[in-house]
C-alpha cells in the first residue's frame, strides 16, 4: 500500500505506527484520495497513527452503502432483533474497555480515569438505553371519523450523516450513533480529524455484534472536505452535528439544498452562579471540576463564575487554590486529573485568550502558562476582575480558563447569565428555595444545575438555542430527531 502524506504536516512518522482506512459497506477501503494524515498523542505530539483522508467520492460511497443498508437488512429486521445488536454492541464494549480508554486516552489527550469513568459508562449508558427503546417506538391510534380508522406511525428519518467534534469523541458519537440505528436510520459518520480512533474501533466492534454492512460507515477526513460533501449529499436525509457555531450556521446553509432535518449542538459560555448563602467549599469545588474538566474543552464548561460580591473575593481565592492543587500530568497515569488540550493551534488560541484577559485589565490570579515543551499543556488559569463586557466573559474559550465576575443581586446575576450568545447550561448555588426556582426559571439555558454542576443523563435532554444549538439530544427527544411521524388513513367502508 503505498500512503501519501499532506504536505504540510511535518511530524515525522515512526515505523510502527496503524494506518486507518476507512470504513465503507461493512469493510475497510483505502480512500479515494490515496492519501493519510497523521494524527498525533496530544500529551506528547507524537504520530499514533495516519488515517485515510476521505473526499468526496468516498462520502458519496459510504452514503450509497448506508442507502442500501437502509432500505434493506436494517429497516426490515425486526426492531427487536436491532436492539440486540446494540446489546450485544454494549457487551463487546464492555469486554474491549482498556483498549477503547487508551486509544481514546492517547488520541485526545484525556487522562485514562477520566475516561473509564465518565466518557466510556457514558457512551455504553446511551447505547443501552437506546438498544431498550428500539422495539419501543411506536404510534398511536387517534379518533377522527366514525368510517375510518386513523392512527399514526414513527418511521426512520432515512439516511443520517453523523458530524462528531474532538472534545469526546465516543461519548458524543455514541450521542448520535445510539439513538439513530435503534430508530432504524442507517449512519455515515464523520469524526473530528484530530480524533478518528475510537469511532474506527467502535465500527469494527459493530460489525462483530452484527450490525449488517452499510448500517454504520465511517469516513474520516477534514471537515471541509468530508463534512461539507454530506451536508451537500441529496441523499443524505438528517445531518445530526456537534461542534461550533460557526461550522453549525454553515451546516443549515448548506442542508437547505434538499431540506434535511439537522440537529446542532454548539457552542457555550455558561455561568455558575455563586450567591452570598452557598455552600461555598461545595460550590467552588464543583465550579473548578465545572472549568478544568477534560482541561475546559467542554461545551458545557462553568467558564464565567459568577459570584455575589460579598462572597467574591472568597470564591476567587477557593478557586485559585483550587486550580494550584489540581494534578496535571501524563493522561496515562491513572492519577492524572488535568491533561493537555487537544492540538497544538487550540493551545496557541487558549494563550492568546489568557493575553487578551490581561489587556482587558482582569487579573489572572493563577495559571494560564505552557507546561513544558512536550505535548500541549496549559496550567488551569483563574482571572478576577472581569467584566461581563471583556471578551473572555463573552467568547468560548475551550481550554481551562475561568472567568470570576462579580454580581449584586439576584437580578444582575441574571442580567449577566443571560448576556452573552449563548445558552447552552447554567448553575446557581443558593439554599435559597425561592431564589433558585426564580433563576431556573428566567436564566436561558437548555440544562440548569442547582447546587450542582456538570452532570449529564442521556434520560434527559440535552442542547440549546442560539449560538447553542438548535434541538435536542437524549431522552425522547433524540427518538423524535431520527423518525418522522405518518398519519394513516382507512375508510372502514369499502
Ligand atoms: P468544529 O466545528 O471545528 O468541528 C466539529 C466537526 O465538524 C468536526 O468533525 C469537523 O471536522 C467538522 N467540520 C468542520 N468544518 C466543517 C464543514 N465545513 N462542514 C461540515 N463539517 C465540518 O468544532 P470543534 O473544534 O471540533 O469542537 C469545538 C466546538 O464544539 C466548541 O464550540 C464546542 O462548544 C462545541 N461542542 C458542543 C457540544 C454540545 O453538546 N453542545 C459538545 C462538544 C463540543
Amino acid at each position: 500500500m503505498s500512503i501519501a502524506y499532506d504536505d504540510d504536516q511535518t511530524t515525522s512518522v515512526p515505523a510502527v505506527v496503524e494506518h486507518k482506512l476507512l470504513l465503507i459497506d461493512g469493510r475497510h477501503v483505502e480512500p479515494a484520495s490515496g492519501r493519510f494524515f497523521k494524527t498525533l498523542n496530544p500529551a506528547t505530539g507524537e504520530v499514533i497513527a495516519t488515517v485515510a483522508e476521505g473526499d468526496e467520492v468516498d462520502v458519496d460511497r459510504a452514503v450509497a452503502a448506508a442507502r442500501r443498508a437502509f432500505e434493506g437488512p436494517w429497516r426490515t429486521m425486526r426492531a427487536a432483533e436491532r436492539g440486540h445488536i446494540l446489546f450485544r454492541l454494549a457487551e463487546l464494549m464492555k469486554q474491549h474497555a482498556d483498549e477503547i480508554a487508551d486509544l481514546e486516552s492517547r488520541d485526545a489527550g484525556k487522562p485514562i480515569a477520566g475516561v473509564l469513568r465518565q466518557d466510556l459508562p457514558a457512551a455504553i449508558d446511551t447505547l443501552t438505553y437506546y438498544a431498550g427503546w428500539a422495539d419501543k417506538i411506536h404510534g398511536e391510534v387517534v379518533s377522527t371519523r366514525s368510517d375510518a380508522l386513523t392512527y399514526t406511525m414513527r418511521e426512520p428519518v432515512g439516511v443520517v450523516g453523523a458530524i462528531v467534534p474532538w472534545n469526546f469523541p465516543l461519548m458524543i458519537g455514541m450521542w448520535k450513533l445510539a439513538p439513530a440505528l435503534a430508530c432504524g436510520c442507517t449512519i455515515v459518520m464523520k469524526p473530528a480529524e484530530l480524533t478518528s480512533l475510537s469511532a474506527l474501533l467502535i465500527g469494527e466492534l459493530a460489525l462483530e455484534a452484527g450490525l449488517p454492512p452499510g448500517v454504520l460507515n465511517i469516513v474520516t477526513g477534514p471537515g471541509r472536505v468530508v463534512g461539507d460533501a454530506m451536508v451537500n449529499h441529496p441523499d443524505i436525509d438528517k445531518i445530526t452535528f456537534t461542534g461550533s457555531p460557526g461550522v453549525g450556521r454553515g451546516i443549515m446553509r448548506g442542508a437547505a439544498g434538499n431540506f434535511k432535518r439537522v440537529s446542532l449542538e454548539l457552542g457555550g459560555k455558561s455561568a455558575n452562579v455563586i450567591f452570598d448563602d452557598a455552600d461555598l467549599d461545595a460550590a467552588t469545588k464543583a465550579a473548578a471540576s465545572g472549568i478544568f474538566f477534560n482541561a475546559g474543552q467542554v461545551c458545557s464548561a462553568g467558564s464565567r463564575v459568577l459570584a455575589h460580591e460579598k462572597v467574591y473575593d472568597e470564591v476567587v481565592e477557593r478557586l485559585t487554590a483550587r486550580a494550584k492543587s489540581i494534578r496535571m500530568g501524563d493522561p496515562a497515569d491513572r492519577a492524572t486529573a488535568l491533561g493537555p488540550v487537544i492540538s497544538e493551534k487550540q493551545m496557541k488560541s487558549i494563550l492568546d485568550y489568557v493575553d487578551i484577559g490581561r489587556n482587558e485589565g482582569a487579573t489572572l490570579t493563577t495559571g494560564g502558562k505552557r507546561i513544558g515543551e512536550r505535548g500541549y499543556f496549559i496550567s488551569p488559569a483563574v482571572f478576577a476582575n472581569v467584566k461581563h463586557e471583556m471578551r473572555i466573559s463573552q467568547e468560548e474559550i475551550f481550554g481551562p480558563v475561568v472567568s470570576v465576575i462579580k454580581f449584586k443581586d439576584e437580578a444582575d446575576a441574571l442580567r449577566i447569565a443571560n448576556g452573552t450568545a449563548y445558552s447552552l447550561a447554567a448553575g446557581v448555588w443558593s439554599r435559597d428555595i425561592g431564589r433558585v426556582q426564580r433563576f431556573a426559571r428566567k436564566v436561558r439555558a437548555g440544562t440548569v444545575w442547582i447546587n450542582t454542576y456538570g452532570y449529564t443523563d442521556v434520560r434527559l435532554p440535552w442542547g440549546g438555542e442560539r449560538d447553542s444549538g438548535l434541538g435536542r439530544e437524549h431522552g425522547t427527544a433524540a427518538i423524535e430527531n431520527f423518525t418522522e411521524p405518518k398519519a394513516v388513513w382507512m375508510n372502514l367502508n369499502v
